[in-house]
């Protein structure tokens, strides 16, 4: 995309806009940093639905699957080995459950309600009203599609898990949220122990986190509005670009702190890697527009009911909601 050069094409072009970048990212990532350091910070995480899910279903074979998207579409040779060899090269990267997956997902969209905006509750404790938060969680500030009839509910909970505990993660981060897609719903935590602390946190980070959280419920699994065969072709390009030698990685090292083998690991990784991806493309766009191929995915998939959706300006916007809360 002309937009957004790589950052070779800027150093190239010795261009101003790439020294800004470079800025925004250095000061970003000195913030998360600051945070981390003392100990405001947590991490957060996808629930782990989708890996259970895994270890319990059966296997799907790429025909199948091919003979399902054809019960909505009929498919003309060329398309059909495309998607038979997205399919493979899924089966190959995890296995024959993920297909299964993806199809569950699908079942399960066609019975979820149309156009409602989520419930919130649970920030009051902060002082916080639920219901000024709908002026930050809603489709002006996230692109249409992502929230109303795709998230059930936003809530608070007082809870602390180390993320470590649920397998994968090494590290000492404690969950900040969560996002179930067998619920659509997602969650924001902080223990009662430290809930002055956690109002910090809550408070500082809730931009950051509550979008991680949005994108693992717009995923190939969570989302409402996608058809089988989108599913498949997401799948198959984020765990493509989490492939890619030079792939985005997050400045905290989050996602190179889940270690493991299997296709568990795999797709665990894969579904964080996409939660990081849109964490940062609506908090530190700039810093995601450096990365060309990972933003354009992420603007294919999540922008695709809302092309206008501009991520600097509604950024700017939430922020400013924010400060008076
Ligand atoms: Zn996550």
């Amino acid at each position: 995309m002309e937009k957004f050069p790589t950052r070779e094409e800027a150093v190239e072009k010795g261009s101003s806009s790439f020294e800004k970048k470079n800025r925004a990212w250095e000061s970003a990532k000195k913030k998360l940093r600051i945070l981390a350091t003392v100990g405001m910070m947590s991490v957060p995480w996808a629930g782990w639905a989708g890996l259970e899910t895994l270890k319990a279903l059966d296997c799907m074979e790429p025909d199948e699957y091919i003979e399902l998207v054809e019960k909505d579409r009929e498919l003309n040779e060329e398309e059909e080995r495309d998607l038979a060899e997205k399919l493979n090269y899924l089966v190959d990267e995890y296995d024959t459950r993920v297909l299964k997956i993806l199809e569950r997902s699908s079942e399960k969209a066609k019975e979820s309600k149309e156009g409602e905006a989520p419930e919130i509750e649970g920030f009051e404790i902060f002082g916080i009203s639920n219901k000024d938060l709908g002026d930050l969680w809603n489709e002006e500030n996230y692109p249409k599609g992502t929230l109303k009839g795709n998230i059930e509910k936003i809530k608070f909970v007082v809870a602390s898990e180390k993320i470590s505990s649920y397998g994968y993660y090494h590290g000492e981060a404690e969950a900040a949220g969560k996002a179930e897609s067998s619920t659509n719903e997602l969650t924001l935590m902080g223990s009662s122990e430290t809930l002055e602390e956690s109002e910090k946190k809550i408070k500082g980070n809730l931009d950051w986190h509550f979008s991680h959280e949005l994108g693992h419920l717009n995923d190939w699994d969570a989302a409402q509005n996608l058809s089988l065969e989108e599913r498949a072709e997401f799948l198959y390009e984020v765990t493509q670009a989490l492939n890619k030698p030079d792939s985005f990685r997050d400045a905290l090292g989050y996602l190179d702190s889940f270690k493991g083998s299997g296709a568990g690991f795999k797709y665990k990784k894969t579904s964080e890697y996409w939660g990081i991806l849109c964490e940062y493309y609506f908090t530190f766009p700039e810093i995601l527009a450096e990365h060309a191929k990972e933003y354009t995915l992420v603007e294919k998939w999540i922008k695709r009911m809302d092309k206008d959706f501009d991520p600097v300006k509604a950024r700017d916007r939430r922020k400013e909601t924010l400060k008076e809360l």
